[in-house]
């Protein structure tokens, strides 16, 4: 049923029908179709924005949840970042250092990986930068984490060779402090006691009882066991690392050529063979085949200050024993 409108005529005092024609209805119920439909399309953009689905709700939460993990990411990263260049610092100038190795060029510890993009899958997203970025780090952490195992294998190896060059380079007296009668000549210019001249000395004599045992003063090889008219019975150990010690006029010989010694093995005898005036130990220490000065090759057993009066005792002019 139609609704029926009216309205007051004045002139007539009555209420008089409303007529409508058919074109006016069509219109305004056109223009009421156009109405609701701008007022939905109003409504889809400038409402829904506010009125969220609880889908869209938790979307939300999720995304806000992935950027705090980004920046969390980001932190540790930079927090690793940071204790690996410090492990790198004292691997490069300590361990590398004490070892005697070269330092590993930060080029190389901090090299990335080249060729191929290898995060192709991850562009085209709208946080690819931050997710590539992230990646990448990860990426050279693990490089970097990499290349500094391999430096610690190589000081693990490095430390396990230093301590064989420790236990070979000679670093005892040849003589124990308690059998030795006085440390009598030193190395340098001396006067030999026989030839009556002037003439460098390359070793330390040691003068003790005939008999007093002899020690080998590094671990290493006999290279030679035999007797001479100048060193009289004497030993030689090839200790590696260029070093070489010559043991002189000795009354006995305790090993033989070729034998394995460790450092403190009783080698031979005090004496006075060859060209010698009294009993002693003639020691000599060679380096990469020249005679160096023993005194400073006695640091495993002598405290500051007997290592002083050593060194004050083998400064001493004089005549050497041979
Ligand atoms: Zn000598």
């Amino acid at each position: 049923m139609t609704k029926v409108k009216y309205y007051y005529d004045p002139e007539t005092l009555s209420y008089k029908k409303i007529k409508v024609k058919p074109k006016e209805k069509i219109t305004k119920a056109v223009s009421l179709v156009i109405a609701g439909s701008l007022l939905m399309v109003w409504g889809y953009f400038f409402i829904t924005p506010f009125v969220r689905s609880p889908k869209e709700k938790h979307l939300k939460r999720e995304i806000e949840y992935l950027k705090l993990n980004e920046e969390l990411h980001a932190k540790r990263i930079a927090e690793m970042q940071t204790l690996l260049d410090e492990l790198a610092e004292r691997d490069n100038n300590i361990y590398r250092q004490y070892l005697e190795a070269n330092p590993i060029p930060t080029e190389q510890r901090k090299a990335g990986f080249g060729g191929v993009n290898r995060y192709k899958k991850l562009e085209n997203y709208s946080s690819s930068d931050k997710v590539i970025h992230i990646t990448q780090d990860l990426d050279n952490l693990a490089n970097q984490i990499y290349v500094q195992s391999k430096s610690l294998d190589e000081i693990v190896k490095l430390a396990e060779d230093k301590e064989n060059m420790l236990a070979s380079i000679p670093a005892i007296q040849p003589i124990k402090n308690n059998d030795l009668k006085r440390m009598a000549s030193g190395f340098g210019m001396r006067m030999h006691p026989i030839l009556k001249y002037r003439k460098k000395h390359n070793g330390m004599d040691f003068t003790a009882n005939k008999g007093t045992p002899i020690y080998a003063t590094g671990n290493g090889t006999v290279v030679k066991a035999q007797r001479s008219a100048t060193f009289g019975y004497h030993v030689i150990i090839d200790h590696g690392y260029g070093f070489k010690t010559i043991y002189a006029h000795m009354s006995k010989m305790n090993t033989k050529k070729g034998k394995k010694i460790l450092r403190g093995d009783v080698i031979g005898f005090v004496g006075n063979t060859g060209r010698s005036a009294a009993p002693h130990l003639h020691y000599e220490v060679h380096k990469n085949g020249k005679p160096v000065n023993p005194v400073y090759y006695y640091y495993a057993d002598l405290t500051p200050e007997e290592f002083e009066k050593m060194l004050k005792a083998s400064h001493e002019e004089g005549q050497s024993l041979d």
